[in-house]
């Protein structure tokens, strides 16, 4: 038996509602502040992701799935292609590429859609996960570099959890101030690990000479204590960044979005600048960030663009949904009648029916005049129905139908003009 491959999942109904609840209501919140969708390839030159994401991130160092695409005729090269494992590279490249930047506004895109990762699969953790998310680029005349950007992303962000029902997120916030800063405490950060990093684990041995930064991202246990120990990022940001962070804050407790500063919160791509945040949830475990985001003023420009800073983010689809359901939100779209055609000659009639209730808005599911009256009620039972429609020769004669309510057993004549309304619920 052939089965899907490790780390990949089919998505099932009734699941499958609810994941289409969770964009269908994506959809309306992003629309309310003006986003609108950008759909880029699933797969892209290799070197997108080196350059954009960072070659000394977890995802360019082992996380992605490359392959050497040969040419087709001998005199095509071959070119090394790669699944996309994130989407604000797409994005920029497509904002470079079409020039939106000569349009002179704000860009704010968003993106629903799959990303893969060549991670150990766990609950929450996936080689083919799903993300939604947004950006907001554009020329700095544009206002794409004010903190008001900032804050409202991340009130749109707390109103879509809100409007999805999710109640136990908590917003992490952070600034990596901008690559001056970032490179003085890298350096800080440099002199701090020398006399102690030969006690931390293999990885941050590595990263404390490639990407010292990296450090604060380490989950093992016995390398914490030091790492609380190490120098604050908050004492290296410069003025500017300083007053940037505040602003961002300022905003954010005007209109009441609790928040908690988490200092260690750098995030795993290199691209970050200034505000970086995390949602997180507890029912999560260890998988606990829901989405994470922040500003990117120089991604554009290390991919050859125009100046174009931008702030965005990215959910974890799957993530969000674990959540919901930790927290009991199930959204299995329920069936409001089964139609039970009852004798020779009766399919017709049925359909006929169904159709006329189906067009005004009435979810219905339609049985077979094969079908006794005994296998109906069982077929409208499995199928989830609210009501049972019977639907014989007298039925048609009168125009009146036998309409049983099937969890409460009650049972109603109902007018075929009055129907579409009794059902629709
Ligand atoms: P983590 O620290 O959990 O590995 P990350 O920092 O690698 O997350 P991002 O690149 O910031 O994640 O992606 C944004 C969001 O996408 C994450 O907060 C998470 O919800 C989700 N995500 C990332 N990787 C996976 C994955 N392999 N499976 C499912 N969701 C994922
Ligand atoms: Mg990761």
């Amino acid at each position: 038996m052939i089965r899907a491959i490790r780390g990949t999942r089919d998505l099932l109904p009734p699941d499958t509602d609810l994941w289409n609840r969770v964009e269908a209501k994506v959809r309306n919140v992003f629309a309310r502040y003006n986003f609108h969708e950008i759909r880029t390839p699933v797969f892209e030159d290799t070197s997108l992701f080196a350059r954009g994401v960072g070659e000394e991130t977890d995802i360019v160092t082992k996380e992605m799935f490359t392959w050497e695409d040969k040419g087709r005729a001998a005199s095509e090269k071959s070119h090394s292609l790669t699944l996309r494992p994130e989407n604000t590279a797409g994005v920029v490249r497509a904002y470079i590429e079409h020039g939106l930047d000569k349009q002179g506004k704000l860009q704010k895109l968003y993106y629903i859609g799959p990303q893969f990762r060549r991670e150990r699969p766990q609950k929450g953790r996936y080689r083919q996960f799903y993300q939604i998310g947004a950006e907001v680029i554009g020329p700095p005349s544009a206002g794409s570099e004010s903190p008001a950007r900032d804050a409202e992303v991340l009130e749109m962000l707390a109103t879509l959890l809100d409007e999805l029902g999710l109640r136990g997120w908590t917003l992490q916030l952070n600034s990596v101030g901008c690559a001056a800063d970032r490179a003085r405490y890298n350096q800080a950060l440099r002199e701090a690990l020398k006399p102690v990093v030969h006690l931390m684990c293999e990885d941050c041995q590595r990263r404390a000479e490639t990407n010292p930064l990296r450090v604060l991202d380490c989950k093992v246990p016995e390398d914490q204590p030091i790492i609380e120990k190490l120098p604050k990022i908050s004492a290296y940001l410069d003025d500017a960044c300083r007053k940037n962070f505040a602003q961002v804050r300022a905003m954010l407790d005007a209109v009441g979005i609790l928040y908690t500063i988490n200092e260690r919160m750098v995030r795993g791509l290199d691209y970050y600048t200034r505000t970086t945040f995390e949602f997180t949830h507890g029912d999560l475990g260890a998988q606990g960030a829901v989405l994470g985001g922040g500003r990117y003023d120089g991604l554009s420009e290390s991919l050859d663009g125009p100046k174009a800073p931008g702030i965005g983010f990215a959910i974890g689809e799957d993530r969000l949904i674990l959540a919901l359901q930790a927290e009991g939100v199930v959204a299995a779209e329920s069936l409001d009648a089964y139609i039970a055609p009852l004798g020779a000659g009766m399919n017709s009639h049925a359909l006929k029916l169904a159709r006329e209730l189906r067009r005004a808005g009435v979810r219905c599911d339609l049985g077979d005049e094969s079908f006794r009256l005994k296998k109906s009620f069982e077929a409208a039972g499995k199928s989830g129905a609210h009501y049972i429609v019977i639907l014989g020769e007298n039925e048609v004669q009168s125009n009146e139908f036998a309409v049983k309510n099937l969890s409460a057993g009650t049972q109603e004549s109902i007018a075929r003009d009055e129907l579409a309304n009794y059902l629709r619920r």
